[in-house]
């Protein structure tokens, strides 16, 4: 574990469940980025990890931001970020958080429909719009597809709109999916990205701008690729797909500048055996689904447990939240071992946890309420 955050824990032994983050993970993590893709400017994607000491930490090191919602926006200009440097990603907004966006300054927005398109034609006159388009998302533990990009053919239509409407065609965005293990989804989404540029160019529309999203994978309990890789696969992409007419570029990671700079600290519910000849022992612990670790759901993303007793000998498990709702079972179907001498009363660590967690904390459900933070 981060000594850090274990020095934390021991010190403090800070009520459960918590998550405790190093803001200078934060930093190692944004730097390594910049210098593995020094031609992009960084968007953090702010739902990752909307707290405060993060998002001022990141404003001191230059990022730019990517806000989901009119309050992540709001938290970016209060943090210190400046109107220009935040993008307004989410490609369905209400009327209200477009105008207070754009009021504030606030000029580079998402859309992925003719009809969104329209509402920021009304309500953010002028502004710089990017058109997402749909891509496959294989390779990704957390999917984002279906939900949100248009095709390449409607993409192409609308961004002329943009300009007859009195906008600026400025560029194009896809997300190749969230927890991304392969580093050929974005080559194949940036050659679209490119052809679809000569085509827009032929018909008089030059845009200028390429967003290739987050989806950069965190260590979990698998072995992924280092971040170099994707950076070589990108740079290499860029070149085939734009020779030396390179546009500015912009990435939006999330998971990979704070998950593993987190870990939740959690307390033992109950072991138990549902019969004394079943191997398999029910682990409960104090955070489940509903308290932060939505992204268990389908066991998409599988956290690394650490126990007071590692080293010793292991049995299967099943490891499930506190609450009273049967969809609140973590892992049951992936194989997780933890040591026999685990008891009730003690305390686990999830390790990489500090993105998409406590923004998926559910208020007060059977009473529990969402788990404490600590930025160290
Ligand atoms: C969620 C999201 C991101 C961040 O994704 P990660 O996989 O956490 O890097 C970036 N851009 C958009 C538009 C998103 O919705």
């Amino acid at each position: 574990m981060n000594p850090k955050i274990a020095r934390f824990l021991a010190q403090h032994q800070p009520a459960t469940p918590c998550l405790v983050l190093d803001v200078d993970r934060v930093e190692e993590n944004f730097r390594a980025l910049r210098r593995a893709l020094p031609l992009a400017s960084i968007y953090y994607a702010v739902k990752a990890n909307p707290a405060r000491p993060v998002l001022e930490r990141l404003v001191r090191l230059g990022s730019h931001f990517d806000a989901a919602g009119i309050e992540e926006v709001e938290a970016c200009l209060s943090a210190g970020a400046g109107a220009a440097a935040i993008s307004f990603g989410n490609t369905i907004k209400k009327v209200s958080a477009i105008r207070r966006a754009h009021a504030a300054g606030v000029s580079l927005f998402a859309f992925d429909s003719a009809e969104e398109l329209a509402k920021l034609a009304e309500h953010a006159p002028g502004a710089r719009v990017y058109c997402r388009i749909l891509v496959e998302n294989e390779g990704a533990e957390w999917p984002l597809s279906r939900k949100f990009g248009t095709t390449v053919e409607c993409a192409r239509d609308l961004m002329i709109e943009a300009g007859r409407l009195g906008l600026d065609p400025y560029g194009l965005s896809f997300h190749v999916g969230s927890q991304q293990t392969r580093t050929d989804a974005y080559e194949a989404a940036i050659g679209r990205v490119g052809m679809l540029f000569t085509d827009l160019r032929n018909a008089g529309v030059e845009l200028r701008m390429v967003n290739l999203g987050g989806g950069f994978p965190t260590r979990y309990n698998a072995e992924i690729p280092e971040i170099d890789s994707f950076a070589l696969a990108i740079s290499n992409a860029l070149t085939r797909a734009f020779g030396n007419a390179l546009p500015e570029i912009l990435v939006e990671p999330g998971r990979f500048i704070v998950g593993d700079a987190g870990v939740v600290s959690s307390e033992v519910v109950l072991v138990s055996q549902r019969c004394p000849d079943d191997p398999l022992r029910w682990v409960y612990l104090d955070i489940g689904r509903f308290g932060g670790l939505a992204e268990t759901e389908g066991e998409s993303i599988r956290y690394r447990i650490t126990t007071p007793h590692d080293g010793g000998p292991t049995g299967p498990v099943a490891i499930a939240g506190p609450t009273c709702d049967g969809a609140d079972i973590m892992y049951e179907r992936s194989n997780y071992r933890l040591p026999l001498a685990l008891a009730h009363g003690e305390r686990v660590e999830l390790l990489a946890t500090g993105a998409y967690v406590t923004t998926y904390a559910s208020q007060g459900f059977n009473g529990f309420a969402p788990l404490t933070e600590h930025y160290v």
